[in-house]
């Protein structure tokens, strides 16, 4: 194993190896609507509003701490209801 912010090396004895390479979300094409954090995350609540009206966000392209299916499911039954009832005002 080599340490990238000191280069120091080390050996490691394991069975096993789980490689983590982290997250990166895929929100480029919502860049121009001034809606995404400085991670590319959409910043949006619990009721899937950003704060561009109009533009929802639901699972893990929202700014949340826990990104797991349960919260993705969960967003996504939130989120339809903001849809709804945005629709509905207009
Ligand atoms: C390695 C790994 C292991 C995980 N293990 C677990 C676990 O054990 N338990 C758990 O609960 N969660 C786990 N998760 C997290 C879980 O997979 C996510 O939280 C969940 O899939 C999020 O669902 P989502 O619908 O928000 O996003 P996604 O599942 O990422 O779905 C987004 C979809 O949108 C599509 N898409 C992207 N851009 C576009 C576009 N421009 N146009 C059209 N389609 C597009 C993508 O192709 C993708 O199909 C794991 C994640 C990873 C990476």
């Amino acid at each position: 194993m080599v340490d990238n912010r000191t280069g120091a090396e080390e050996v490691l004895e394991t069975a096993a190896v789980f490689i983590a390479v982290g997250m990166e979300p895929v929100t480029a094409y919502a860049a121009s609507l001034g809606v995404l954090d400085e991670q590319g995350y959409v910043i949006a609540g619990e009721d899937g509003k950003s704060q561009v009206e109009g533009v929802f966000a639901a699972g893990d392209v929202r700014t949340k701490a826990v990104r797991q299916i349960a919260t993705a499911v969960g967003d996504g039954a939130a989120v339809i209801q903001s849809v709804e009832t945005c629709l509905q005002g207009r």
